[in-house]
């Protein structure tokens, strides 16, 4: 698996709403590292979309860890927080762990800083999801937004609650410590432009998270789907789903709830171009730009 470091920021608009992709790091990865039963050949009738963005010449994935800044008219918030340094949770992808990259200054470029940022939303509680929530001061996990309210599905935090790993100790318990948390049960509204769609599968309570202004519309994934080749293939099975088999239900009702329509799909861990619609050309969901 290579890793280089990729960390840019891109922006764009979705009606009122401003958003900015924070990288804060591209990998490529043979897809049996994601998929039950994958190998590279398995991309070969997806190859003339697929490359070069989203696969490389060796057909490996490349798979970007970003999160989206959403600028509404009233709030910051900030959509998954991505691996974090100093982590040591990464059992999976143990290349994760101990990093010390520059994820807080792409974001300081992009115009945010810590103290900036009202809302944390994270799509699941999974390690490249939660890391920044904190960061290490004076030898202890502190939040990384200090004004921030971190929204966390209930749901969730049952599937993880009695979960003895780094990662809920590194990422979730010290916001619950700073009492920075806030539960939703699937009911956000903020400024009437931010509400989340229940997506579950990969985790049981992963939630998508929708957008809307201006009748323009958007969902940003998740790990509902992890690489855009799910959108030709959704019942390839992700290792890391917790429910497989409900994974590819969610996935394929959600792509065939989205076909053809004026819906821009963004992937939480699709390299650039992020932003894609589904469409039945040629009697199968593909990606236009
Ligand atoms: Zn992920």
């Amino acid at each position: 698996m290579n890793i280089h470091s990729a960390e840019t920021t891109l922006s764009f608009s979705v009606g009122d709403i401003v958003l900015t992709k924070v990288v804060e790091l591209v990998e490529h990865a043979n897809p049996g590292v994601l998929y039950v039963d994958k190998t590279p050949n398995d991309f070969d009738p997806h190859l003339d979309w697929l490359q070069p963005n989203y696969v490389d010449a060796d057909k490996a994935m490349r798979l970007s860890v970003h999160s989206f800044v959403l600028q509404t008219t009233h709030h910051t918030i900030l959509v998954d927080t991505c691996i974090g340094n100093h982590k040591q949770g990464n059992t999976r992808f143990p290349q994760w762990n101990g990093r010390d990259g520059q994820y807080l200054d792409v974001l300081a470029a992009a115009g945010v800083a810590p103290e900036d940022v009202d809302f944390v939303l994270c799509t699941h509680m999974h390690s490249d999801h939660t890391g920044w929530n904190t960061r290490l001061k004076d030898g202890r996990w502190v939040p990384t937004f200090p004004n921030a309210t971190y929204l966390f599905d209930r749901g969730e935090w049952q599937a993880w609650k009695d979960d003895d790993s780094e990662t809920v100790r590194e990422n979730i318990l010290p916001i619950l410590e700073a009492k920075q948390e806030q539960w939703v049960n699937g009911d956000l509204d903020i400024d009437g432009a931010v509400s989340l769609m229940p997506t579950p599968g990969h985790t049981p309570g992963h939630c998508s998270v929708v957008l809307k202004s201006n009748r323009e519309q958007a969902v940003i994934t998740g790990d509902m789907m992890i690489h855009p080749v799910q959108i030709a293939e959704p019942d390839w099975r992700q290792r890391g789903d917790s429910d497989k088999e409900l994974a590819v239900n969610t996935r394929t009702q959600f792509i065939n709830q989205h076909c053809d329509r004026d819906v821009l799909i963004l992937g939480s861990h699709f390299d650039s171009p992020t932003g894609v619609h589904i469409t039945s050309k040629h009697g199968e969901p593909r990606i236009c730009y």
